[in-house]
């Protein structure tokens, strides 16, 4: 099952635009959305910083320029 937030959300854009970490998006995004923190974040009602990854690493500049982008 995939997540439900996977159309709107700037981090799954940018993991399957780029090469490097286009992993993560099968393994969070399709996979194992329940763990991954942009959702959990969510989930929790609370702001998700734009440039968080799944993981909860911050600082994604590809990320980053997604969110403004998709805004
Ligand atoms: S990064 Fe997280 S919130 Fe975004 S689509 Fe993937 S699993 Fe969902």
């Amino acid at each position: 099952m995939s997540c439900p937030f996977m159309e709107s959300c700037p981090a799954y854009a940018s993991m399957v635009a780029g090469r490097s970490d286009s992993h993560l998006a099968w393994a969070f995004c399709r996979t194992i959305y329940r763990d991954c923190s942009r959702y959990k974040t969510l989930m929790a009602g609370e702001a998700v910083p734009a440039d968080m990854m799944p993981t909860g690493e911050l600082g994604s500049a590809r990320v980053r320029k997604r969110a403004k982008t998709s805004r």
